[in-house]
Protein backbone atom coordinates (compact mmCIF):
# COMPACT_ATOMS: atom_id res chain seq x y z
CA UNK A 1 0.00 0.00 0.00
CA UNK A 2 1.67 3.32 -1.12
CA UNK A 3 1.45 6.75 0.53
CA UNK A 4 0.21 9.89 -1.96
CA UNK A 5 1.18 13.47 -1.48
CA UNK A 6 0.18 16.17 -2.91
CA UNK A 7 3.02 19.10 -3.37
CA UNK A 8 1.42 22.62 -3.54
CA UNK A 9 -0.97 21.60 -5.58
CA UNK A 10 -2.67 24.16 -8.16
CA UNK A 11 -5.41 23.30 -11.01
CA UNK A 12 -6.52 26.44 -13.19
CA UNK A 13 -9.36 25.47 -15.47
CA UNK A 14 -8.41 28.68 -17.78
CA UNK A 15 -8.41 31.34 -15.50
CA UNK A 16 -10.64 29.61 -12.84
CA UNK A 17 -9.54 28.37 -10.17
CA UNK A 18 -10.02 24.66 -9.51
CA UNK A 19 -7.91 24.27 -6.67
CA UNK A 20 -5.00 26.20 -5.07
CA UNK A 21 -1.55 24.83 -3.41
CA UNK A 22 -3.45 21.83 -1.63
CA UNK A 23 -0.55 20.21 0.27
CA UNK A 24 -1.35 17.09 1.45
CA UNK A 25 0.36 13.57 3.05
CA UNK A 26 -1.80 10.50 3.11
CA UNK A 27 -0.23 7.92 5.07
CA UNK A 28 -0.35 3.96 4.12
CA UNK A 29 -3.31 2.28 4.73
CA UNK A 30 -5.08 5.51 5.58
CA UNK A 31 -8.05 6.28 4.81
CA UNK A 32 -8.56 9.89 4.10
CA UNK A 33 -11.70 11.99 3.06
CA UNK A 34 -11.86 14.91 0.79
CA UNK A 35 -15.11 16.75 2.43
CA UNK A 36 -17.02 20.31 1.26
CA UNK A 37 -19.61 21.57 -0.63
CA UNK A 38 -20.28 21.20 -4.10
CA UNK A 39 -17.66 23.23 -5.99
CA UNK A 40 -15.19 23.21 -3.79
CA UNK A 41 -12.41 21.01 -5.43
CA UNK A 42 -12.87 17.95 -4.07
CA UNK A 43 -13.32 16.05 -7.45
CA UNK A 44 -10.75 17.87 -9.25
CA UNK A 45 -7.75 16.22 -6.34
CA UNK A 46 -8.92 13.60 -6.67
CA UNK A 47 -8.52 13.71 -10.66
CA UNK A 48 -5.16 15.16 -10.28
CA UNK A 49 -4.41 11.97 -7.97
CA UNK A 50 -6.28 9.39 -10.70
CA UNK A 51 -4.02 11.14 -13.41
CA UNK A 52 -7.40 12.36 -15.60
CA UNK A 53 -5.75 16.25 -14.79
CA UNK A 54 -2.73 17.12 -14.27
CA UNK A 55 -1.97 20.21 -12.51
CA UNK A 56 -1.04 23.39 -13.38
CA UNK A 57 1.38 23.29 -10.38
CA UNK A 58 2.85 21.46 -7.91
CA UNK A 59 3.75 17.69 -7.80
CA UNK A 60 2.00 14.17 -6.99
CA UNK A 61 3.95 11.40 -5.72
CA UNK A 62 2.97 7.34 -4.69
CA UNK A 63 5.82 7.17 -1.66
CA UNK A 64 8.76 8.64 -2.83
CA UNK A 65 8.02 8.14 -6.10
CA UNK A 66 6.97 11.29 -8.89
CA UNK A 67 4.16 10.44 -10.86
CA UNK A 68 2.75 13.51 -11.76
CA UNK A 69 3.30 12.89 -15.62
CA UNK A 70 2.35 9.64 -15.60
CA UNK A 71 -1.19 8.18 -17.45
CA UNK A 72 -3.69 6.96 -15.43
CA UNK A 73 -3.28 3.22 -16.66
CA UNK A 74 0.11 3.51 -15.05
CA UNK A 75 -0.79 4.16 -11.65
CA UNK A 76 -1.94 1.16 -10.12
CA UNK A 77 -5.14 2.88 -8.88
CA UNK A 78 -8.59 1.37 -8.48
CA UNK A 79 -11.67 3.80 -8.96
CA UNK A 80 -15.22 3.84 -8.07
CA UNK A 81 -17.70 6.58 -9.07
CA UNK A 82 -21.17 8.15 -8.21
CA UNK A 83 -22.69 6.61 -11.28
CA UNK A 84 -20.77 2.99 -10.91
CA UNK A 85 -19.68 3.05 -14.74
CA UNK A 86 -20.45 -0.31 -15.61
CA UNK A 87 -20.68 -2.16 -18.73
CA UNK A 88 -24.36 -2.87 -18.69
CA UNK A 89 -24.07 -5.35 -21.46
CA UNK A 90 -22.08 -7.46 -19.79
CA UNK A 91 -22.31 -9.63 -16.97
CA UNK A 92 -21.26 -9.24 -13.30
CA UNK A 93 -17.95 -11.49 -13.99
CA UNK A 94 -17.13 -9.58 -17.32
CA UNK A 95 -17.05 -6.91 -15.82
CA UNK A 96 -15.14 -7.75 -12.11
CA UNK A 97 -12.67 -9.32 -14.62
CA UNK A 98 -12.37 -6.16 -17.12
CA UNK A 99 -9.48 -4.92 -15.70
CA UNK A 100 -7.61 -8.65 -15.67
CA UNK A 101 -8.33 -9.03 -19.08
CA UNK A 102 -6.49 -5.61 -20.25
CA UNK A 103 -3.65 -6.70 -17.68
CA UNK A 104 -3.66 -10.46 -19.69
CA UNK A 105 -3.31 -12.64 -17.49
CA UNK A 106 -4.60 -16.43 -18.16
CA UNK A 107 -8.04 -17.12 -17.60
CA UNK A 108 -7.75 -19.85 -14.63
CA UNK A 109 -6.21 -16.61 -13.01
CA UNK A 110 -8.43 -14.40 -13.76
CA UNK A 111 -11.63 -16.75 -12.87
CA UNK A 112 -9.68 -17.04 -9.33
CA UNK A 113 -9.54 -13.53 -8.79
CA UNK A 114 -13.04 -12.40 -9.73
CA UNK A 115 -14.24 -15.38 -7.48
CA UNK A 116 -12.78 -13.84 -4.13
CA UNK A 117 -13.42 -10.47 -5.31
CA UNK A 118 -17.44 -11.42 -5.60
CA UNK A 119 -17.30 -12.97 -2.67
CA UNK A 120 -15.17 -10.32 -0.99
CA UNK A 121 -18.18 -8.08 -1.85
CA UNK A 122 -21.19 -10.92 -1.31
CA UNK A 123 -22.34 -11.38 -4.60
CA UNK A 124 -21.02 -15.09 -4.62
CA UNK A 125 -23.18 -16.80 -7.77
CA UNK A 126 -23.99 -13.68 -9.10
CA UNK A 127 -21.53 -14.37 -12.00
CA UNK A 128 -23.80 -15.00 -15.13
CA UNK A 129 -26.21 -11.81 -13.57
CA UNK A 130 -26.36 -8.80 -16.13
CA UNK A 131 -25.77 -5.31 -14.73
CA UNK A 132 -29.52 -3.98 -15.36
CA UNK A 133 -30.33 -7.04 -13.39
CA UNK A 134 -28.96 -5.92 -10.24
CA UNK A 135 -30.46 -3.22 -7.76
CA UNK A 136 -28.45 -0.20 -6.62
CA UNK A 137 -26.66 -1.63 -4.06
CA UNK A 138 -25.13 -4.79 -6.04
CA UNK A 139 -24.32 -2.65 -8.84
CA UNK A 140 -22.07 -0.60 -6.36
CA UNK A 141 -20.44 -3.59 -4.83
CA UNK A 142 -20.00 -4.92 -8.63
CA UNK A 143 -18.22 -1.47 -9.00
CA UNK A 144 -16.14 -2.14 -5.76
CA UNK A 145 -15.18 -5.51 -6.84
CA UNK A 146 -13.78 -4.31 -9.73
CA UNK A 147 -11.56 -1.75 -8.55
CA UNK A 148 -10.20 -4.15 -5.78
CA UNK A 149 -9.74 -7.29 -8.41
CA UNK A 150 -6.50 -5.75 -9.97
CA UNK A 151 -4.95 -5.24 -6.30
CA UNK A 152 -4.28 -1.66 -6.65
CA UNK A 153 -1.87 0.52 -3.85
CA UNK A 154 -4.39 3.38 -4.04
CA UNK A 155 -8.55 2.88 -4.05
CA UNK A 156 -10.06 6.29 -5.07
CA UNK A 157 -13.83 6.48 -4.10
CA UNK A 158 -16.18 9.43 -5.44
CA UNK A 159 -19.21 9.81 -3.72
CA UNK A 160 -19.78 6.00 -4.41
CA UNK A 161 -23.14 6.07 -1.68
CA UNK A 162 -24.69 9.30 -3.40
CA UNK A 163 -27.00 7.22 -5.32
CA UNK A 164 -28.09 4.62 -2.95
CA UNK A 165 -31.46 5.25 -0.72
CA UNK A 166 -31.23 5.81 3.07
CA UNK A 167 -30.65 2.46 4.12
CA UNK A 168 -28.69 0.98 1.06
CA UNK A 169 -26.21 3.50 1.38
CA UNK A 170 -25.87 3.22 5.36
CA UNK A 171 -24.95 -0.76 4.72
CA UNK A 172 -22.88 -0.20 1.80
CA UNK A 173 -21.12 2.69 3.97
CA UNK A 174 -20.36 -0.15 6.94
CA UNK A 175 -19.47 -2.52 3.68
CA UNK A 176 -16.73 -0.21 2.59
CA UNK A 177 -15.09 0.45 5.38
CA UNK A 178 -14.90 -3.11 6.52
CA UNK A 179 -13.22 -3.79 3.42
CA UNK A 180 -10.76 -1.21 3.71
CA UNK A 181 -9.91 -2.03 7.50
CA UNK A 182 -9.60 -5.82 6.28
CA UNK A 183 -7.28 -4.85 3.20
CA UNK A 184 -5.20 -1.80 4.97
CA UNK A 185 -5.60 -0.10 1.66
CA UNK A 186 -4.72 3.39 1.23
CA UNK A 187 -8.13 5.02 0.28
CA UNK A 188 -8.93 8.26 -0.74
CA UNK A 189 -13.33 9.40 -0.44
CA UNK A 190 -14.70 11.73 -1.43
CA UNK A 191 -18.20 13.51 -0.08
CA UNK A 192 -20.06 16.07 0.54
CA UNK A 193 -21.62 14.34 3.75
CA UNK A 194 -20.26 15.45 6.79
CA UNK A 195 -21.85 12.14 8.64
CA UNK A 196 -20.20 9.85 5.77
CA UNK A 197 -16.87 11.48 6.10
CA UNK A 198 -17.15 11.44 10.42
CA UNK A 199 -17.77 8.00 10.71
CA UNK A 200 -15.54 6.39 8.17
CA UNK A 201 -12.38 8.41 7.94
CA UNK A 202 -8.84 8.23 10.03
CA UNK A 203 -8.80 11.55 9.01
CA UNK A 204 -10.68 14.31 6.92
CA UNK A 205 -9.47 17.28 4.83
CA UNK A 206 -11.79 20.25 4.81
CA UNK A 207 -12.01 22.32 1.41
CA UNK A 208 -13.80 25.48 0.64
CA UNK A 209 -13.79 27.75 -2.57
CA UNK A 210 -10.87 25.77 -3.84
CA UNK A 211 -8.53 25.77 -0.76
CA UNK A 212 -7.77 23.59 2.66
CA UNK A 213 -9.62 24.20 5.19
CA UNK A 214 -8.69 22.10 8.17
CA UNK A 215 -7.33 18.79 8.15
CA UNK A 216 -7.36 16.34 11.65
CA UNK A 217 -9.03 13.52 12.32
CA UNK A 218 -13.07 13.58 12.88
CA UNK A 219 -12.82 14.45 16.60
CA UNK A 220 -10.33 17.16 15.72
CA UNK A 221 -11.72 18.94 13.33
CA UNK A 222 -15.67 18.24 15.14
CA UNK A 223 -14.06 19.72 18.82
CA UNK A 224 -11.56 22.27 17.88
CA UNK A 225 -12.70 23.59 14.17
CA UNK A 226 -9.94 26.04 12.97
CA UNK A 227 -12.63 28.79 11.83
CA UNK A 228 -16.42 29.40 11.01
CA UNK A 229 -16.60 27.68 8.15
CA UNK A 230 -15.41 24.34 9.47
CA UNK A 231 -17.41 24.82 13.06
CA UNK A 232 -20.99 25.74 10.55
CA UNK A 233 -19.96 22.44 8.06
CA UNK A 234 -19.49 20.18 10.29
CA UNK A 235 -22.25 19.45 12.76
CA UNK A 236 -24.30 22.38 14.75
CA UNK A 237 -22.76 25.04 16.32
CA UNK A 238 -23.55 28.22 18.02
CA UNK A 239 -21.19 30.87 16.93
CA UNK A 240 -20.98 33.76 18.47
CA UNK A 241 -18.92 37.05 18.51
CA UNK A 242 -17.03 38.28 21.49
CA UNK A 243 -14.82 40.57 22.72
CA UNK A 244 -11.95 40.02 24.33
CA UNK A 245 -11.89 41.29 27.87
CA UNK A 246 -9.02 39.13 29.95
CA UNK A 247 -6.03 36.59 28.41
CA UNK A 248 -4.24 35.01 31.43
CA UNK A 249 -1.86 31.39 30.61
CA UNK A 250 -4.86 29.36 31.10
CA UNK A 251 -8.33 31.11 30.20
CA UNK A 252 -9.76 33.57 27.97
CA UNK A 253 -12.10 35.60 29.77
CA UNK A 254 -15.04 37.27 26.61
CA UNK A 255 -17.91 39.66 26.85
CA UNK A 256 -20.89 38.44 23.86
CA UNK A 257 -23.10 41.51 24.88
CA UNK A 258 -25.76 42.35 26.95
CA UNK A 259 -23.43 42.26 30.07
CA UNK A 260 -22.55 38.46 29.74
CA UNK A 261 -19.14 37.44 30.64
CA UNK A 262 -17.95 33.60 29.28
CA UNK A 263 -14.97 32.23 30.44
CA UNK A 264 -13.27 29.31 28.37
CA UNK A 265 -9.85 27.65 28.24
CA UNK A 266 -6.90 29.59 26.39
CA UNK A 267 -5.89 25.77 24.92
CA UNK A 268 -9.16 25.63 23.26
CA UNK A 269 -8.34 27.72 20.67
CA UNK A 270 -7.21 26.83 16.76
CA UNK A 271 -3.52 27.79 16.93
CA UNK A 272 -3.16 30.53 14.85
CA UNK A 273 -5.15 32.73 17.21
CA UNK A 274 -3.26 34.95 19.29
CA UNK A 275 -5.31 36.76 21.26
CA UNK A 276 -3.51 39.15 22.75
CA UNK A 277 -3.49 41.06 19.33
CA UNK A 278 -7.49 40.19 18.43
CA UNK A 279 -10.07 42.24 20.02
CA UNK A 280 -12.61 40.10 19.03
CA UNK A 281 -12.98 36.38 18.66
CA UNK A 282 -15.55 34.17 17.08
CA UNK A 283 -16.75 31.34 20.12
CA UNK A 284 -17.99 28.23 18.92
CA UNK A 285 -20.43 26.54 21.39
CA UNK A 286 -22.01 23.06 20.04
CA UNK A 287 -25.53 22.50 21.47
CA UNK A 288 -24.71 19.66 23.41
CA UNK A 289 -22.03 21.40 25.78
CA UNK A 290 -24.52 23.19 26.86
CA UNK A 291 -26.21 21.70 30.40
CA UNK A 292 -28.71 22.56 32.78
CA UNK A 293 -26.80 21.29 35.46
CA UNK A 294 -24.19 22.55 37.84
CA UNK A 295 -21.13 24.70 36.48
CA UNK A 296 -19.55 27.41 35.82
CA UNK A 297 -20.93 30.01 32.74
CA UNK A 298 -24.52 30.44 34.34
CA UNK A 299 -27.07 31.61 31.59
CA UNK A 300 -30.63 32.78 31.97
CA UNK A 301 -32.79 32.40 29.04
CA UNK A 302 -36.23 32.08 28.06
CA UNK A 303 -37.42 29.33 25.59
CA UNK A 304 -38.38 30.44 22.21
CA UNK A 305 -38.80 26.45 20.49
CA UNK A 306 -38.78 22.97 22.52
CA UNK A 307 -38.66 19.99 20.57
CA UNK A 308 -38.00 16.45 22.21
CA UNK A 309 -36.82 13.71 19.54
CA UNK A 310 -36.58 10.80 22.37
CA UNK A 311 -32.58 10.98 22.42
CA UNK A 312 -32.65 14.21 23.51
CA UNK A 313 -34.57 17.59 24.09
CA UNK A 314 -33.70 20.31 21.84
CA UNK A 315 -34.06 23.79 23.11
CA UNK A 316 -34.06 27.07 21.20
CA UNK A 317 -33.41 29.91 23.57
CA UNK A 318 -33.15 33.45 24.23
CA UNK A 319 -29.93 34.58 25.82
CA UNK A 320 -29.62 38.38 25.72
CA UNK A 321 -28.96 39.46 22.18
CA UNK A 322 -28.67 35.45 20.85
CA UNK A 323 -30.75 32.57 19.57
CA UNK A 324 -28.77 29.42 21.03
CA UNK A 325 -29.25 25.90 20.09
CA UNK A 326 -29.14 23.72 23.08
CA UNK A 327 -29.11 20.11 23.32
CA UNK A 328 -30.30 18.28 26.80
CA UNK A 329 -29.41 14.80 26.04
CA UNK A 330 -31.11 13.42 29.02
CA UNK A 331 -34.12 13.25 27.41
CA UNK A 332 -35.84 12.04 30.83
CA UNK A 333 -35.97 15.88 32.58
CA UNK A 334 -39.22 17.62 32.26
CA UNK A 335 -39.56 19.56 28.59
CA UNK A 336 -39.92 23.51 29.19
CA UNK A 337 -42.55 25.11 27.14
CA UNK A 338 -42.03 28.36 24.84
CA UNK A 339 -41.32 31.41 27.23
CA UNK A 340 -40.49 29.60 30.42
CA UNK A 341 -37.01 30.46 31.38
CA UNK A 342 -33.75 28.09 32.02
CA UNK A 343 -30.80 28.43 33.69
CA UNK A 344 -27.92 26.94 31.88
CA UNK A 345 -24.37 26.73 32.37
CA UNK A 346 -21.68 26.02 29.31
CA UNK A 347 -18.13 24.53 30.88
CA UNK A 348 -15.00 26.22 30.72
CA UNK A 349 -13.56 23.30 28.32
CA UNK A 350 -17.30 23.55 26.13
CA UNK A 351 -16.48 26.80 24.88
CA UNK A 352 -13.69 27.04 21.78
CA UNK A 353 -12.13 29.72 20.10
CA UNK A 354 -11.43 30.55 17.04
CA UNK A 355 -9.57 33.64 14.51
CA UNK A 356 -12.68 35.82 12.81
CA UNK A 357 -9.81 36.09 10.31
CA UNK A 358 -9.49 33.26 8.61
P1 LIG B 1 -19.13 18.56 -6.62
O1 LIG B 1 -19.38 18.00 -5.26
O2 LIG B 1 -20.26 19.42 -7.11
O3 LIG B 1 -18.67 17.56 -7.61
P2 LIG B 1 -16.38 19.40 -6.19
O4 LIG B 1 -16.05 19.83 -4.80
O5 LIG B 1 -15.98 18.05 -6.59
O6 LIG B 1 -17.93 19.63 -6.45
P3 LIG B 1 -14.87 20.30 -8.44
O7 LIG B 1 -15.64 19.51 -9.43
O8 LIG B 1 -13.52 19.81 -8.05
O9 LIG B 1 -15.74 20.50 -7.13
O10 LIG B 1 -14.77 21.80 -8.96
C1 LIG B 1 -13.94 22.80 -8.36
C2 LIG B 1 -14.03 24.06 -9.16
O11 LIG B 1 -13.39 23.88 -10.44
C3 LIG B 1 -15.45 24.52 -9.47
O12 LIG B 1 -15.50 25.92 -9.36
C4 LIG B 1 -15.69 24.05 -10.88
O13 LIG B 1 -16.59 24.90 -11.55
C5 LIG B 1 -14.29 24.14 -11.50
N1 LIG B 1 -14.10 23.09 -12.53
C6 LIG B 1 -14.04 21.76 -12.33
N2 LIG B 1 -13.81 21.09 -13.48
C7 LIG B 1 -13.75 22.04 -14.45
C8 LIG B 1 -13.55 21.99 -15.88
N3 LIG B 1 -13.34 20.83 -16.51
N4 LIG B 1 -13.56 23.16 -16.53
C9 LIG B 1 -13.73 24.34 -15.88
N5 LIG B 1 -13.93 24.45 -14.56
C10 LIG B 1 -13.94 23.32 -13.84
Amino acid sequence: MKSVRLEHITKKFGKAKGVEDVDIHIKSGEFFTFLGPSGCGKTTTLRIIAGFYFPTEGKVYFDNEDITGLKPNKRNIGMVFQNYALFPHMTVFENIAFGLQVRKLSSSEIKSKVEKAQKFVHLEGYGNRKITELSGGQQQRVALARALVIEPDILLLDEPLSNLDAKLREETRIEIKRLQVELGITTIYVTHDQHEAMSMSDRIMVMDKGEIQQIGTPQEIYNKPVNHFVASFIGESNIIKADVKNLTDTHVTVDIGGGIILKGLRENGSPMLDYANEDSVLLSIRPEMINTGEGANTLTGIIQLSEFTGVSINYIVKVGDHELNVMIVNARTKVLERGDTITLHVPESGIYFMSEKR
